[in-house]
């Protein structure tokens, strides 16, 4: 018997401002347990729109947005307490409450186009990540400075730097004809995508001081080895570092500033976001649950003061036009579908909705969370294996003054782990800027912990709730390492007694991230699986998610892409 199609939002009377009450934990991350029993009870009687998003990070809210514009009723459905996923901006420890510092995504650069359009669009000022003067290379438990402007750029200048110029080149000349988005169509792809590239690493470098700093290339990138990646997918992740006029390239990638025939290009790393890139979400969702864009032209069109505030309204659910709504702290469980009227039904913690569309926003990894009746097809299933997350965590250290522009430093370093450096291998200066309030601001370098280092502290402890509150002996001790790791490169100047305050943001131990900063493609998924079932909709299931983006898959602007594509799909 076939299913009638349930009244509209207008005839469900959905323009009632429909509030689900209940605390919020602060900003902290939500820790819903995955098979514990559901905050609240789903509403028994399922309720219609025409649209689902499951997901309220940029990918997911870019989608609602643009579903909105297609003027149809549009419901989020986010598993956290807040929106934007991978981008989490939070207030700084203890004396420095009233900076902003990025646990997640931070960076965005100029080939980036919609990432830029957003920024001036929500006048959300980009600020140039520091780069003046010299890098630390940490290697063999000796540390080295080289010119940040100098003619490699991020690349120090070591025994084997030639030889990885030549290996760049070979991935330049790769990117500057690769079929970006469809990796699956590069002549050679069986070929490389067979292949890991450690094993491309060794094929095509033989000095090992190169060898290294290409490992390091993909281990900052990735978090992960780069026995763990396809080569193919590495080359594409390179080859998407631009925009439809420019493939990408391996400085587009991992330079703060990169340079093309002598113009200057922008880089990956080029800025950091004046109050946090975690903005982009808020003023996504504003732009998605309010008319927005009818203010005038010249004013701010960011307004704070009319976000929703999540650290202190107790509300969860947000609906502000007829037909627009957003619900956090409602992680989706199961999605069926019935075969004879095609309507899906989702099964969330909170809510049970109805709909024709559903847009799923998440990376492959954390969609193996939700059940799927009728099941997904086998192809699709086993992407989800294929596409695992890179292991991760950020700290933030504090500073009085920051010591190394007094020295010379840029304040960045890549390091290959040697002697007792670890964990953190790559650093950035995130000192916020002197103003009139503060002109004599903290020095604050954010150390990136990836791959095996992060595995490792990983496996020390599952003390989650003594590394929140900062007491328990897990963030004791990677506090202790992490000082240590700075004080390998930058020396005494950076030891425990001048360390005014340290912050640890980790994403392995989030169920509704697995990791980050994104989900790898592990030798054979891109020929075997991605043209297929990467972006491919499925009657009515849309896929979004940066993973599943042609330019900048694995950032924020992948993420905002795929969002944007997913919902020009429905149409
Ligand atoms: C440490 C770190 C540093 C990074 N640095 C950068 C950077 O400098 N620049 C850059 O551009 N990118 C960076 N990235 C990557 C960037 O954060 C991501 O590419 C981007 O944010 C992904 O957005 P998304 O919407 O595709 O996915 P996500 O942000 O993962 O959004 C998915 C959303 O779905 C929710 N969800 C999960 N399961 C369910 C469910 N069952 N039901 C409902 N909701 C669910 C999640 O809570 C989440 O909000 C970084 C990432 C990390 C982790």
């Amino acid at each position: 018997m076939s299913k009638p199609k349930p009244d509209k939002p207008e005839q469900t009377g959905l323009s009632r401002r429909a509030i689900i009450k209940g605390a919020l934990a602060g900003s902290a991350v939500a820790a819903t347990s995955l098979t514990g029993p559901a905050l609240a009870g789903p509403e028994s009687v399922a309720r219609y729109f025409d649209a689902v998003v499951v997901g309220g990070g940029l990918s997911g809210l870019a989608a609602a947005l643009e579903l909105k514009r297609q003027g149809k009723s549009v419901l989020v459905l986010e598993a956290r307490n807040r929106v934007g996923g991978r981008v989490f901006s939070f207030n700084s420890p203890g004396q420095f409450q009233h900076l902003t510092v990025d646990g997640g995504a931070e960076f965005i650069g100029d080939p980036q186009l919609r990432m830029m359009e957003l920024a001036q669009r929500y006048s959300i000022t980009p600020v140039p990540t520091f780069n003046q003067g010299r890098n630390i290379y940490y290697r063999r438990a000796k540390a080295t400075t080289f010119n940040a402007q100098g003619p490699f750029g991020a690349v120090p200048i070591d025994y084997g730097v030639f030889q990885l110029a030549i290996a760049q080149e070979a991935i330049r000349a790769e990117s500057k004809r690769f079929p970006v988005g469809k990796p699956w169509l590069h002549p050679k792809a069986e070929y490389y995508d067979q292949m890991n590239f450690e094993r491309w690493i060794i094929k095509h470098i033989v000095s090992n001081a190169a060898r290294n700093l290409m490992r390091l290339f993909c281990s900052s990138l990735l978090s992960v080895h780069p026995s763990e990646v396809s080569a193919l997918f590495m080359f594409h992740y390179v080859a998407a570092a631009g925009h439809e006029d420019l493939n990408g390239s391996p400085e587009a990638l991992s330079n703060v500033e990169a340079r093309l025939n002598g113009a200057d290009i922008g880089g990956g790393q080029q800025y950091i976001l004046e109050g946090g890139a975690q903005q982009f979400a808020w003023a996504l969702l504003q732009e998605f649950l309010t008319d927005y864009t009818s203010k005038p032209l010249g004013q701010p069109r960011y307004d704070t003061s009319v976000l929703p505030d999540f650290d202190r309204n107790s509300e969860r659910y947000f609906e502000y036009q007829s037909g627009l709504a957003l619900q956090l702290e409602s992680p989706v469980r199961k999605i069926n579908k019935d075969q004879d009227s095609g309507i899906f039904t989702l099964q969330s913690d909170r809510l049970r909705v109805e709909t024709q569309q559903v847009i799923v926003a998440l990376p492959p990894a954390v969609i193996k969370n939700i059940e799927f009746n009728p099941a997904l097809p086998a192809g699709r299933m086993q992407l989800h294996d294929r596409m695992p997350m890179g292991s991760i965590a950020k700290a933030m250290i504090y500073y009085e003054t920051p010591f190394w522009k007094e020295q010379g430093l840029t304040g960045q370093v890549i390091s290959d782990l040697s002697g007792d450096s670890g964990p953190i291998d790559v650093i950035y200066d995130n000192s916020p800027q002197p103003t009139a309030d503060m002109p004599n601001p903290p020095g604050i370098l954010i150390g990136f912990i990836s791959g095996k280092a992060m595995r490792e502290l990983d496996n020390l402890t599952n003390q989650v709730d003594a590394e929140q509150d900062g007491s328990g002996d897990f963030y004791q001790q990677v506090r202790e390492r992490c000082i240590n790791s700075l004080v390998q490169y930058f020396g005494e100047d950076a030891g425990a007694d001048h360390v005014l305050d340290f912050a640890l943001n980790r994403w392995d131990d989030e169920i509704w991230s697995r990791g980050g900063p994104t989900g790898i493609g592990t030798p054979g998924v891109i020929t075997g699986f991605w043209e297929q079932h990467l972006r491919e909709p499925l009657n009515g299931l849309y896929w979004a998610g940066t993973e599943t983006a042609d330019y900048w898959a694995g950032y924020m602007e992948g993420a905002v892409r795929a969002g944007i594509r997913a919902a020009r799909e429905t149409l």
